[in-house]
């Protein structure tokens, strides 16, 4: 379904129940449906307890007793997966307007257009109510954009009207977003649409004679000069007008940085991913010839693992994976979406556990019989707003475990060594965002590295 096409849209269609309903409005009244169930369910629960509880002590009564905890816990667990079900159905029809809007014919193109301003406007500080779209859901979107834009002008499944449609909705979403990851993640979609691809350079040049050239850096500063600006404080900073503004998150820093090697270099499949538990999964082949690529039509075909990636880029994924699963664990919509919420703190855009002492996230740790350790439970008690530690223990389900021979790379990325005894500006150093020293993290990379090894 992920190529798109009318026929995946006709597929998309029938699964929503009125193609002019409000997406966050259909998404909270569904919520709301699940919860006065479970609401109905503990009422009746509730009234028998009390009913048992009249009866005298006996054998039957415990039996009748212990029935019906177990009926509350079925309860509960029946809500929790109607719950993250509902929500991943969200993620999925998220991540998919995008590639429907660059994919779907012309007839089919006004329908796909108004859903993909239904879920935008939830983000547009002028609309009622807005921003109120979940991060989750808008960080599943600029996932979309990206897979769209991975698509070459030859692929059989872009029109070229989609084509410059998407590149403005994604312009916009980049001015509206809240999250550091839909940021990072933009700035990468944009970056592949950039690239020239095939006769489009010839044509481009055409139209624009007068115009001089821009360079990458210019334009990954206009992206940047976007990021997150319609939720900027409407308060001028200094005498000059411009307004108050955050400092670009780390991760999104590095990132403008790579696309601009991408765009300079024009090989983005060196600086940029298309899915990140993709790329650190697979390490991939080294000789992945051009045959690869045409087949595909992609720029980045799936089967593109983390040794093609330049160095820089091998370390931003892999902290990116760690702070992803800090946020994702197993958990619940709500708790996610409240995590996520907090991974970006007004004055400390990166937990100290990343940044400055990796010890709280304790990466060995297993699951016990009484279950996981609570979020932040391990974190500096008096430094760390996240409270993300300690890193999902062995046995969670991840959406991405990072496998030992990546983990064992991040290793060797750091300078090891006589390096070591180089004047700094020599060495390979550790990445922007980590002020720990490298024996540090190293030890944090064998702590991961050892995961998915025996007891
Ligand atoms: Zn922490």
């Amino acid at each position: 379904m992920g190529d798109g096409g009318d026929s995946a849209f006709a597929v998309i269609r029938k699964r929503i129940n009125d193609i002019n309903l409000d997406p966050v409005a259909e998404y909270e009244n569904q919520v709301e449906r699940f919860k006065e169930q479970k609401r109905k369910s503990l009422d009746q629960w509730a009234d028998a307890l009390q009913r048992i509880s009249q009866k005298p002590k006996s054998p039957e009564r415990v039996a009748e007793e212990n029935e019906l905890n177990r009926t509350r816990t079925a309860v509960i667990q029946r809500y929790r997966a109607q719950r993250a079900e509902l929500w991943r159905e969200f993620v999925m029809r998220a991540w998919m307007l995008p590639m429907l809007l660059g994919s779907v014919s012309d007839e089919r193109r006004e329908e796909a257009r108004s859903r993909m301003t239904k879920w935008l406007r939830h983000l547009d500080p002028h609309h009622p109510g807005a921003p109120d779209l979940m991060l989750s859901l808008e960080n599943a979107m600029a996932q979309g954009f990206k897979f769209a834009a991975n698509r070459r002008e030859r692929h059989p499944f872009t029109y070229a009207g989609g084509r410059k449609d998407l590149v403005r909705q994604a312009e916009t979403m980049l001015q509206q977003s809240r999250c550091w990851y839909a940021q990072l993640t933009l700035l990468q979609a944009l970056c592949l649409w950039q690239i020239p691809d095939g006769p489009a350079v010839r044509k481009r040049s055409h139209q624009d004679t007068h115009a001089p050239p821009t360079t990458a850096i210019q334009t990954v500063e206009r992206w940047l000069s976007m990021a997150g600006t319609a939720h900027a404080p409407a308060v001028p900073a200094g005498g000059d007008g411009a307004a108050a503004r955050q400092p670009l998150h780390p991760f999104v820093a590095e990132t403008a940085d790579l696309v601009t090697l991408a765009l300079e270099t024009r090989r983005p499949e060196r600086f940029i991913w298309i899915d990140e538990k993709g790329v650190a999964d697979n390490i991939g082949s080294r000789n992945s010839g051009p045959q690869l690529y045409r087949k595909h039509n992609l720029w980045i075909p799936p089967s593109i693992g983390w040794s093609s990636l330049d160095g820089r880029a091998q370390r931003l994924v892999a902290d990116v994976l760690v702070m992803m699963n800090l946020i994702e664990r197993d958990g619940q919509p709500d708790e996610v979406e409240e995590r996520l919420s907090r991974s970006q703190q007004p004055h400390m855009q990166l937990p100290p556990c990343i940044t400055a002492d990796r010890d709280p996230l304790h990466p060995d740790l297993k699951i016990t019989t009484s279950g996981s350790p609570t979020p932040g439970s391990s974190c500096h008690p008096h430094s760390c707003p996240f409270q993300f530690c300690p890193y999902p223990p062995r046995g969670t389900e991840l959406r991405a475990e990072l496998r030992e021979p990546f983990c064992r790379q991040q290793q060797a990325l750091l300078p090891h060594g006589l390096m070591r005894r180089l004047p700094r500006v020599r060495r390979r150093k550790t990445p922007n965002w980590v002020g720990m020293r490298v024996p540090e993290l190293h030890a944090f990379w064998d702590g991961m590295a050892g995961r998915m090894r025996g007891p």
